[in-house]
């Protein structure tokens, strides 16, 4: 079983760091390593996997095990439970020591062949080159699904955040450092990396198909990624609130100074209940619709306030304990 890791070489930075969150990835972890390391050893042989191993309840945390016991370069970090994709990208990041950090989804949907071409652009310059699906191989619905949303969130966001980029990236270690020290609970991986700056650059790829199993993410935790995405980066709902809220106002005086009016003029109006009804119901519903949003915030806010641990480590394996150079999430 894992074991607390005193690795002689924990402290030491390495060039290349690959970070791999992974939840219950038994079928993919096997081809992955072998494709995986296949690649970076031939490119640059100073390189290291951390795999986070999100509570995973199937035997891919024997299988890290295994490639850790096989090759010391593949490290892993299992934490207490499951916490959630973005989350487990951000702990990876945290243990990450390398010169470039890079990471990659453990279902084989970012292909680790596409990696040289990534370091290659990062070697001429740039501290952020994020991966561009050039075409999804999901289902029609989710496919749109993804476009809609990403279009959505370039159209409200204050920040460019590129369309079609997911968390598959690789960052300098100036930019990781930034995003270590970034306090907030609410990790929306790219949109963090945008966040921060530097030079950045896309670098298009062709995201293949799950390898096996399936997406670890349900209609809801869609939902949920899409709102952590628009309400932390876009004041854009809070803004459409208020100006709902001054349309209908506006409106409602317009109605008022007519009935004002036609009562002086002698034209007795009296609407139907139907109409009033009508009215209360939407305004109700208006005002529901409202409050959820300005909760979605505060919901966050009160996250964010409680400044508890992003993460809980179990243990870790050829790692030092507590992520080097991290503040806020000692465990
Ligand atoms: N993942 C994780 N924790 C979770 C859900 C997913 O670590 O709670 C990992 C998963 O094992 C995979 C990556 O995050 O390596 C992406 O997940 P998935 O393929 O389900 O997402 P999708 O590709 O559908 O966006
Ligand atoms: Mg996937």
């Amino acid at each position: 079983m894992a074991l607390m890791g005193k690795d002689t070489n924990a402290e030491s930075s390495v060039m290349i760091s690959v970070v791999i969150p992974v939840y219950n990835e038994e079928e993919t972890l096997r081809p992955l390593v072998a494709r995986l390391t296949e690649t970076l050893e031939a490119i640059e042989e100073d390189y290291e996997v951390i795999f986070v191993d999100d509570g995973s309840r199937d035997s891919s945390p024997a299988l890290l095990a295994e490639f850790h016991g096989a090759n010391p370069k593949i490290k892993y970090v299992t934490l207490s439970r499951n916490f959630g994709h973005q989350v487990a990208i951000s702990c990876g990041i945290d243990y990450a020591s390398g010169a470039a950090v890079i990471a990659m989804d453990g279902d084989l949907q970012d292909p680790p062949e596409v990696l040289p071409g990534m370091i290659s652009k990062w070697r001429e310059g740039f501290e952020v080159v994020y991966a561009v699906r050039r075409r999804r191989k999901e289902n029609i619905a989710k496919r749109a699904a993804y476009t809609a949303f990403y279009r959505l969130l370039s159209a409200v966001s204050y920040l460019d955040i590129p369309l079609d980029s997911g968390d598959f990236s690789l960052m300098d270690a100036r930019v990781v450092e930034e995003l270590k020290a970034m306090p907030e609970r609410n990790r929306f991986v790219r949109g963090l990396r945008t966040w921060v700056g530097f030079k950045q650059t896309g670098y298009e790829y062709e995201r293949s198909s799950r390898f096996a199993g399936e997406s670890k993410y349900n209609f809801a935790r869609l939902m949920r990624l899409a709102f952590d995405g628009l309400v932390s980066y876009s004041f854009v709902p809070l803004r459409m609130v208020s100006n709902f809220g001054l349309a209908v106002s506006f409106f409602a005086f317009l109605y008022m100074a007519y009935l004002i009016f036609a009562r002086v003029l002698g034209n007795v109006v009296i609407q139907g209940w139907l109409s009033t009804v009508a009215i209360v119901l939407f305004l109700g519903g208006i005002q529901l619709l409202s409050l959820g949003i300005i909760g979605e915030y505060i919901g966050r806010i009160f996250d964010e306030v409680k400044q508890r641990p992003h993460y809980v480590v179990r243990a870790v394996n050829g790692l030092p304990q507590s992520p080097p150079g991290h503040r806020g999430h000692e465990v």
